[in-house]
């Protein structure tokens, strides 16, 4: 890794209960004494034992992505620890991941006020990974986690890459188990990713959340999901959305890379416009 900064002794360390699972990591929750004594809470993500050897290039590249990523809407992480294995110390979210908040809560969400809130602050982080020129490749709502109610933040940097000079990121598609309901035309039919394709998918991710947590084309699958988007079919608009924001999702799913909204203009349309409240107030 980049400079032993990054590396926090694992006596500063405690481990406490698993938090959560993901196909390649365990999550716990912990403590970590810093240098000046303050004890935090954490969550401490290590790679499932069975998955050391195989990805533990892949755990140390997102590592690197998360180190040099600094944002409010961006979980944190906050060092590596060598333990028995190599754990990754990150910023606690205790609400967990929003697709869980969706459908577990939704009694206590109100789609006028935390939607919009929300979608701002994935907006405004995905801004900030386009600025620093970073593809997310994986934007959907099951990694985006929560602080509190009011603070969405975006995690998962496992299959995300730096571009460079701006350039598309190329990746062959085959074999891997790749989540293609979130993918763009271009991501599925070429394995190319731009700043445009995570648009496409932030498009997904905010009508999962105006569905309240429901799985993107239901019971299809990934081909036939294709099918229907080259046939020009679009996700339908979900009970809770009013137009003008499927009219937004509409625009991120264009077929055309070029026609799609920047992150710059969601963040704008999200929190900019006055028929929207101004959620920078509330960060
Ligand atoms: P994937 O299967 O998407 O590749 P993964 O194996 O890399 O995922 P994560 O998605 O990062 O694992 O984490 C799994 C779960 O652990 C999350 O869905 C969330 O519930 C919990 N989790 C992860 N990071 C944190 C955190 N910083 N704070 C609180 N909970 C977290």
């Amino acid at each position: 890794m980049d400079s032993n900064s990054d590396y926090i002794p694992i006596d500063r360390l405690s481990l406490g209960n698993q938090i959560g699972e993901g196909e390649f990591a365990s999550v716990y929750e912990g403590s970590y004494t810093k240098p000046n004594r303050e004890v935090i809470k954490v969550a401490i993500k290590t790679l499932r034992s069975e998955q050391v050897e195989m990805n533990k290039t892949a755990f140390l590249s997102e590592a690197h992505i998360m180190l040099r990523l600094n944002h409010h809407c961006i979980v944190k992480l906050l060092g590596l620890c060598k333990g028995q294995t190599l754990f990754m110390v990150q910023e606690l979210m205790p609400l967990g991941s929003l697709l869980h908040y969706l459908y577990e809560h939704q009694e206590k969400i109100n789609p006028n006020y935390e939607f919009k809130i929300w979608a701002g602050q994935i907006a405004c982080g995905m801004n900030y990974l386009e600025e620093q020129r970073f593809v997310h490749r994986d934007l959907a709502a099951r990694n985006i986690l929560l602080a509190t109610q009011h603070q969405a933040k975006i995690s998962d940097f496992g299959l995300s890459r730096a571009l460079n000079a701006g350039h598309e990121y190329y990746m062959a598609l085959q074999g891997g188990k790749w989540p293609l309901k979130w993918y763009a035309p271009e991501s599925y039919n070429y394995g190319n990713f731009h700043h445009k394709s995570d648009v496409w998918s932030f498009g997904v991710t905010i009508w999962e959340m105006y569905s309240f947590g429901s799985s993107p084309y239901g019971e299809m699958k990934g081909s036939e999901a294709i099918n229907l988007i080259e046939a020009g079919g679009r996700l339908e608009q979900p009970e809770a959305c009013p137009d003008n924001i499927y009219k937004v999702m509409g625009q991120c799913w264009q077929y055309k890379p070029e026609n799609r909204p920047s992150f710059k203009n969601l963040l704008d349309i999200f929190c900019g416009d006055s028929e929207y409240m101004n959620i920078r107030e509330l960060l």
